[in-house]
């Protein structure tokens, strides 16, 4: 057997049983060759298939754009690939994993190489189809759980209110968003009042019952695009984009008398619960996002001060009191 025998017989026989998808299409979309790959996920043997056109024979095929990316190969002589990334698949044939594996088809990628002779255009296009299902299953997978993980590690485990790491980056976010675009957002920071006391009195499990209540309370009353997170123990915080500190007030004081007048009730006892609240407004010349931590904190400070269960928001003169030690 001459080399040039055995290496025809090689491709030939390569090409028929490799775990690759290979059929050869020419200028007519017509079938010049169907590998025993496309003939077992097709169910079509190659007898079927071969010298028919690709879409009388596949009718489910996405026509246009398939015979766009075959034309391309003719016309600009050269390959193309497809990444089941923008297009899970070509043939919707089944995939041999589990069921339990994620996915209901074969993801593929696609291959598209021109045919021809030594010299000239191509008179054929090969397409060889891969099974890319291992990857994509394997890359959804750890694309759901880094957003479960993301999702999780920016919540606050009691509660499930965002967490402080969250407010703080969304605190930078939104400072940053005003550098560069303008507007304005507030930030409210409130405390619960004399909340040892509710922990000592009624135990802890109380307390948490409490701060669960609250933050779904406050939740409840929130626009779409408020953002309400756990500061610290006891300490909450609101960030509401695009409110003036006027507003911010207002809602700070609807929040506050909706939470007096609402006690919580836990194991048939009534627990009243206040808080103190501290509001104050992105300005141009702040020169951090950590000033708004700052200015709130004075005003919730100043809120205690005067005797809990109110409403201040933050005024420069706060900070002369607070240098002082009045408060
Ligand atoms: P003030 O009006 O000045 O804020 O008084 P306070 O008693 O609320 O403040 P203090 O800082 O003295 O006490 C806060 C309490 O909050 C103490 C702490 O045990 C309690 N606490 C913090 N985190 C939790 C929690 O997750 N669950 C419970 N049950 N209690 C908590
Ligand atoms: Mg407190
Ligand atoms: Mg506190």
């Amino acid at each position: 057997m001459s080399d040039e025998a055995f290496s025809f017989n090689l491709a030939e026989t390569v090409v028929k049983w490799v775990d690759v998808g290979i059929f050869v299409l020419n200028k007519n979309f017509e079938v010049q060759l169907w590998n025993n790959f496309m003939a077992h996920h097709s169910g079509r043997p190659s007898e079927d298939v071969v010298g028919k056109n690709l879409f009388d024979a596949f009718p489910e095929l996405p026509r246009q754009w398939f015979t766009k990316k075959v034309n391309t190969v003719f016309l600009l002589n050269n390959f193309a690939f497809i990444s089941w990334e923008n297009r899970p698949y070509l043939f919707r044939f089944a995939h041999n994993r589990p069921i339990t594996g994620g996915a209901d088809h074969m993801y593929q990628n696609c291959m598209l190489l021109p045919l021809k002779a030594e010299q000239g255009k191509p008179e054929a296009v090969c397409v060889m189809v891969f099974d890319a299902t291992d990857t994509a299953i394997a890359q959804n997978l750890l694309k759901e759980a880094l957003e479960a993980i993301s999702e999780i590690s920016n919540r606050d485990g009691l509660t499930g209110i965002y967490n402080r790491r969250y407010l703080e980056g969304r605190l930078a976010s939104e400072y940053d968003r005003m550098r560069r675009y303008g507007g304005t957002f507030s930030v409210i920071l409130f405390d619960l009042d004399f909340f040892k006391k509710v922990n000592d009195t009624h135990g802890h499990l109380a307390g948490d019952k409490v701060l669960i209540e609250i933050a779904a309370r406050v939740k409840d009353k929130l626009r779409s695009s408020d953002v309400l997170g756990r500061y610290g123990g006891e300490e909450f915080m609101l960030i509401l984009p695009e409110t003036h500190l006027d507003g911010a007030r207002i809602f700070a004081e609807r929040l506050r008398e909706a939470i007096e007048l609402e006690p919580v009730i836990f194991d048939n006892t009534t627990i009243p619960v206040t808080v103190s609240m501290g509001v104050t407004e992105h300005r141009a010349d702040m020169p951090g996002y950590a000033s708004l931590i700052h200015q709130s904190d004075l005003a919730l400070y100043a809120s205690k001060a005067a005797g809990r269960n109110r409403v201040t928001c933050y005024e420069p003169a706060l900070e002369k009191l607070a240098a002082e030690g009045k408060h």
